[in-house]
């Protein structure tokens, strides 16, 4: 299929092909669903609205459930105040949810939609019940990437939700709370922050938490608002928390940034923690505020070290490219580089110069090719010009892997044509111990594959 990308590279500027992203509302939307009883609400046309709920439901077979302006020809020429006030009335009397988190389109933000001004006019036409919360993201489109749309509602909903709690006093008794922003992660993974968070012994408020809304199990009923996200009242109490770890300077940054202004709660920006490195940066920094590192969470890590060690190996000297979202692909180059590959090829598709920056900080002098706002026609053309022996990356990778006959491991969003990523974390020490196996697997799976009768070993 990609038998034609050619092999010498020229630079482009008005041109991408194949991009390493997708469109923000995807990730605004994502994002909304991790408040309980909350309903994303698209404003703009209702195919952007279709198109990003069946990405969702893609990636984590599962139903998405979002409303939609659903513009025609008449709001695009003059503007969707009476759809959206409309969609209101709809959502509130027909579903009922607690929360609406309206995010924008390419068409609503071009036409320039004051959402806070009709907001403000659903208001005063009494269209949203008491008690009931409306707020909105910006999005649109042409600028940033799935991860920017994401990291816009998380901030979003940290400046409508947080605010100055003044009496912060505890019992003895009660448990320190520490705020933490996930970043655009699968539930499993936010599941797991919480784990390791709480086996420290402090209190955990997650701001969004999909775990329990898109990993909800079946029951044999369809429930609208599964169990799971965070409620109005935990958002309304980040100001309680000692301290806000933002993962993940992409996605997580700017919310934490918020709910510091709003709620004067002091914020620490980490990454995403995937590896063995990210990952004790973040259970030192639950540590520093007020947790406590167990014997039996030091055992985990324990053995992570020990997996490590028995495979090295195999790691060492292995060349690697590593695609995907910023937050996702700085944390993997880490830990390639600690189970001693070499990652000659690392890109993103989302904007932020950072990220070259972040990328030769952990390669050092061996830095290779690293590209911010690329796309797999680069990345492609980068392997065939050096190969390398994996790649790791979304589902989107499959047609260089096979194009180029490479070992593949499915890693980050989307992944569209494979199960369980939604239910098996990739964050902590027991995320990097399922990472660690599935790159050893694809690499030993290709030695047996390759071997001679007499190298085809038996035991590893
Ligand atoms: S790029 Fe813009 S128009 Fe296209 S689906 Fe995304 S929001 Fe809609």
């Amino acid at each position: 299929m990609l038998k034609h990308t050619p092999n010498e590279v020229t630079e482009r500027s008005a041109l991408r092909i194949n991009p390493a992203k997708t469109c923000q509302p995807i990730g605004a939307m994502y994002a909304a669903l991790g408040i309980h009883r909350c309903l994303p609400y698209s404003h703009g046309s209702q195919g952007c609205c279709s198109y990003h709920r069946s990405h969702l439901t893609r990636h984590f077979k599962e139903p998405v459930m979002a409303a939609t302006s659903s513009f025609t020809e008449g709001a695009s020429v003059f503007g969707g105040q009476p759809n959206l006030l409309q969609g209101l009335n709809t959502v509130f009397t027909t579903y009922n949810p607690d929360v609406v988190a309206v995010h924008t389109t390419c068409l609503s933000e071009t036409i320039g939609d004051d959402i806070p001004q009709i907001v403000g006019e659903a208001k005063r036409q009494e269209l949203i019940p008491e008690g009931k919360h409306v707020f909105h993201a910006s999005t649109p489109s042409y600028v940033g990437s799935h991860v920017v749309g994401f990291a816009n509602m998380c901030t979003a909903m940290a400046n409508y939700f947080a605010v100055e709690i003044k009496d912060t006093k505890r019992k003895s008794t009660d448990k320190v709370q520490v705020n933490i922003a996930p970043g655009f992660v699968d539930p499993s993974d936010m599941r797991e922050l919480r784990r390791l968070a709480e086996g420290t012994g402090l209190k955990v408020t997650m701001f969004p938490d999909t775990s329990g809304v898109m990993d909800a199990p079946q029951t044999g009923q369809h429930i609208f608002y599964p169990e799971g996200g965070t409620t109005v009242e935990e958002l309304q109490n980040l100001g309680r928390g000692v301290a806000t770890l933002g993962l993940g300077w992409w996605a997580s940054r700017e919310a934490a940034i918020a709910v510091e202004k709003k709620a004067y709660v002091p914020r620490e920006i980490l990454d995403l923690p995937i590896g063995i490195g990210a990952t004790d940066r973040f259970m030192a920094k639950l540590q520093f505020r007020g947790g406590e590192l167990t014997h039996e969470l030091e055992n985990e890590r324990g053995r992570l070290v020990d997996l490590m060690v028995d495979t090295q190996q195999h790691f060492h000297g292995k060349k690697v490219a590593i695609f995907g979202d910023p937050d996702h692909v700085l944390a993997l180059t880490e830990f390639a580089r600690d189970l001693g590959m070499i990652p000659v090829h690392v890109l993103t598709g989302t904007p932020g110069k950072r990220f070259v920056s972040e990328a030769e900080r952990i390669l050092g002098p061996k830095a290779g090719n690293i590209k911010v706002e690329g796309d797999l026609f680069t990345l492609h053309q980068w392997i065939k010009a050096e190969p390398v022996d994996l790649l790791l990356g979304n589902t989107y990778g499959k047609y260089i892997a096979r194009a180029e006959d490479i070992p593949f491991v499915r890693v980050g969003w989307p992944i569209l044509d494979r199960v369980g990523h939604g239910l098996m974390p990739t964050v902590g020490y027991a995320g990097a111990v399922r990472l660690l196996v599935k790159m050893i697997d694809a690499l030993l799976d290709r030695r047996d594959r390759d071997s001679v009768d007499h190298e085809f070993e038996l035991v590893l």
